[in-house]
């Protein structure tokens, strides 16, 4: 049976699906190993030269390669250094440059919502190749949770003039809600896929191979329609230097949430609060078997005292 995971109440109305499982009933994508995954390579792409205008949510997030902290009077994450391109993002920058590649014109936007006017996160995806961005920034949305900035941006991706396609990632990598890409959509009233591990537009139409966790679902959807994508839907462009340099005069837009219309946001509008945040307990110093001969004999009766076996 097929799940609908959209979250708008008509997304049945708007889409059509059958499930399609591996031979061997393990899931995994019957294209792996036999061509790449990703739309613009196992499937040609039918556009009729139409151009196509696809709009990208990209986080920018704290680099996660530093430990992050949390602000011990917000309990929110520390945000105030620089700033990077989510790499989840990275995917669906690349997925909106290659469709619109195929569709043979339109244009690859950005929008961000992000503290102190931060764009280098938003720069480097211009440096792949995204021709505009804008940035919404400003101090009262400190305290913005996931709803309110999923309104933010459906905001601000209305004043960009809306998008024939609008991507997220699944789920950040520093807040790992995997709301707002819903949310979006609901606030949009448009369409919404989950999870799209492949995508090709036919004839004005979406198509999409969406990863269950026994296959995949062939989902259809009218367009204008928000997706969020996986990793690994397609491999994301190294930006070059030329793009590096051209990223620099591209027109990047910095708004504030007034600019936009969108009031309560910041704590006034949050529907959660952070009560308490508790360290997580250590980890435990695992057990070293010495194999002296009886190791294995040891180890059966270690995991028979656990009972995984
Ligand atoms: C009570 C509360 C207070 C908070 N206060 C703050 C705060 O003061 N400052 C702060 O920075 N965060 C704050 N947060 C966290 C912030 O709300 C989340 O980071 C935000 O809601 C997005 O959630 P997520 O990253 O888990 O989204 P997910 O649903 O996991 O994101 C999925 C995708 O949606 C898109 N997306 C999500 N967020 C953005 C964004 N900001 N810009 C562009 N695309 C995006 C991206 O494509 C992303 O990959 C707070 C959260 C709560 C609950």
């Amino acid at each position: 049976m097929t799940v609908f995971r959209a979250v708008t109440d008509d997304a049945k109305a708007f889409t059509t699906s059958r499930i399609r499982k591996h031979a061997n009933g393990s899931g995994m994508d019957p294209f792996q190993g036999t061509a790449p995954v990703g739309w613009v390579r196992a499937v040609p792409v039918g556009n009729n030269g139409n151009p196509m205008n696809v709009i990208v949510c990209v986080k920018q997030i704290p680099d996660p390669a530093t430990p992050g902290a949390l602000d011990p009077g917000t309990n929110t994450l520390k945000r105030d250094g620089k700033l990077i391109l989510d790499e989840s993002d990275s995917y669906g920058v690349e997925m909106a440059l290659q469709l619109v590649d195929a569709a043979g014109g339109g244009e690859v936007s950005l929008v961000s919502m992000a503290p102190n006017g931060e764009v280098s996160g938003m720069r480097t995806a211009l440096a792949m190749g995204a021709s505009k961005g804008m940035l919404v920034s400003d101090p009262a949305l400190q305290g913005s949770d996931a709803l309110t900035t999923a309104k933010v941006l459906a905001a601000a991706i209305n004043k960009l003039g809306g998008a024939d396609l609008i991507i997220a990632a699944t789920e950040s990598s520093d807040g790992y809600t995997g709301t707002v890409p819903e949310q979006l959509a609901e606030v949009l009233g448009l369409p919404s896929v989950t999870f799209a591990k492949k995508v090709v537009i036919t004839g004005g139409t979406l198509n999409v191979n969406r990863q269950t966790e026994a296959g995949y679902d062939e989902v259809t959807c009218p367009l204008p329609a928000v997706i969020s994508v996986t990793a690994g839907v397609v491999e994301p462009r190294y930006p070059s230097f030329k793009g590096i340099m051209a990223a620099k005069s591209k027109p990047l837009e910095t708004v504030t949430a007034s600019d936009l219309g969108v009031t309560p946001v910041g704590w006034a509008g949050a529907g959660q609060s952070i009560v308490s945040v508790t360290q997580a307990e250590a980890r435990a110093a695992g057990e070293i078997i010495e194999d002296d001969g009886e190791g294995y004999a040891k180890i059966v009766a270690f995991l028979e005292n656990l009972k995984v076996i």
